[in-house]
């Protein structure tokens, strides 16, 4: 490798292909571009009309796209089995990946560097062999990452005792029902433990490690875990327009302007603070029973609503369904949407607060636009994330679950209100407003997150094959 200008290297960014890990990775590349490195996602050629108009385009004027096959280019089969796609993405992907990276040599384009989604940990062999660097890119919080890190080490033993209590450095006491569901349950998914434990499996052989996440967000995690992997945190990795704004693209254009239209044109006609925001991210479906308590909650909590229901894929066939009758009884107090633009809905003036499944994007994204949540975590990360918000960072409330694991429709009223009106709701909504200042310090010129951008940029501007 030798010398050369940071606007020459070129840096290949690989998401795994869902929403939630296309958002960070391509936002991270837009960061990139705008400090003049030539940043490239890399997805599957399936998903680009699929996710990609799912995404804030405004990065996608700065940020290449290149495509490689995930096996499944007629679509995924509508009996998706995730470790079937897993074995096949990992063999079609990293051949296909290392075809893109020759073929971009041969055409004077040479990428000095590829950025991988952690959970693609095969990336790393994939960059090695073609003699350029392979940085892993972490899309949990540093506190879920030290938690898998750990349980990989075998150093975070399980007690399956209901009132088991753990105790880390840096995090509140942890109860089995603060732990990322793969580790509480270990049994109950145990290809997707695998898949997240994976992560870690060669971390060590990466040649930088970037989190999205900031320092000040996890100050005591990261000084009492101390990773030996260290990673930087460069987050939250979102466009600059919801943030610090400093890139040039900091406004809509026509086409955007008119997918925000159906739900913001409802949102634009309610008072300040008044909407509940309803959403629980691009995977989780839920069962009827769990769909009528939040419709009765919301029908009884007498306020305006905009609820996010994802139509249900081939394999989740009767989930996500409203109770009949919901939509011609609320017409006058909600909208009900497929997908929304959601950093415009929460960035929005009208919104009070965010149902949320606590998904590590919609989290960062709630702390960045200063919107307090109540949390419904579902699974995965985001019992982790429920008990950061309402115990570290005090900006929400938990939902208590009964024993099947389901929030009844009081309990959620009673945190919509305890938000919208009570005591508590005013202290969240003053935290969230100093922790969303905080978010923009650290992309902010010089803040924590941006030194870390530009330390990595430096170290792939030194290295143009
Ligand atoms: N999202 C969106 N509109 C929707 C639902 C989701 O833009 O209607 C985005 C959301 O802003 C976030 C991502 O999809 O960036 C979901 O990621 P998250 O980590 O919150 O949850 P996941 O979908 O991975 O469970």
């Amino acid at each position: 490798m030798e010398e050369g200008k940071a606007k020459s290297s070129h840096v290949l960014v690989l998401p795994y292909p869902i929403q939630g890990h296309i958002n960070p990775l391509l936002q991270f590349a837009d960061r990139l571009a705008s400090k003049g490195v030539k940043a490239s996602l890399v997805v599957p050629l399936r998903i680009h009309g699929d996710i990609l108009h799912k995404v804030d385009t405004s990065t996608l004027a700065t940020t290449h796209l290149e495509y490689i096959s995930d096996g499944c280019d007629d679509g995924l089969p509508l009996t998706f089995d995730p470790e079937a796609y897993d074995i096949t993405l990992q063999r079609v992907g990293s051949q296909t990946l290392g075809e893109l990276i020759g073929r971009l040599s041969v055409d004077g384009q040479q990428p000095v560097c590829l950025i991988y989604d952690s959970i693609l940990p095969w990336a790393l062999d994939i960059a090695h062999a073609h003699g350029i660097l392979g940085v892993t890119f972490l899309t949990q919080s540093y506190a879920v990452s030290s938690m898998y890190s750990l349980y990989h080490r075998g150093a975070l033993v399980m007690q399956a005792e209901p009132d088991a209590c753990f105790s880390l450095p840096g995090m509140p006491p942890l109860g089995l029902q603060d732990l990322p569901k793969f580790i509480a349950q270990p049994e109950a998914d145990r290809f997707f433990l695998e898949l997240l434990l994976g992560q870690f499996k060669n971390i060590d052989k990466a040649d930088y490690v970037l989190l999205n996440s900031f320092d000040c967000l996890e100050a005591g995690v990261i000084e009492g875990m101390a990773e030996p992997w260290s990673p930087k945190m460069i987050g939250p990795a979102l466009p600059s327009l919801y943030l610090d704004s400093r890139n040039t693209r900091t406004t809509k254009t026509g086409d955007e302007q008119e997918k925000l239209v159906n739900c913001l044109g409802w949102v634009n006609e309610r008072p300040d603070g008044s909407v509940v925001y309803v959403s629980f991210g691009s995977l989780a479906s839920l069962i009827t029973e769990q769909m009528e308590e939040i419709a009765s909650a919301l029908r009884s909590s007498k306020r305006p609503f905009l609820w996010v229901v994802k139509p249900p894929r081939a394999h989740e066939q009767g989930r996500n369904s409203l109770p009949d009758g919901f939509l011609d009884a609320t017409t006058e107090q909600g909208l009900v949407v497929p997908w929304c633009p959601q950093l415009d809905v929460l960035a929005h003036r009208a919104i009070g607060c965010f149902v949320t499944h606590c998904g590590w994007n919609s989290t960062l994204e709630a702390i960045s636009q200063g919107v307090p949540m109540v949390a419904v975590p579902q699974w995965s990360d985001q019992p982790t994330n429920a008990k950061f918000i309402s115990d570290v960072w005090k900006m929400g409330i938990r939902v208590e679950v009964d024993d099947k694991k389901m929030v009844q429709r009081g309990e959620l009223e009673r945190c919509i209100r305890e938000i919208m009106d009570g005591e508590k709701g005013a202290e969240f909504r003053e935290n969230a407003q100093r922790w969303k200042g905080l978010a923009r310090a650290a992309v902010a010129e010089r803040g924590t997150s941006d030194n870390n951008i530009e330390e990595f940029v430096a170290m792939v501007s030194r290295c143009r094959l």
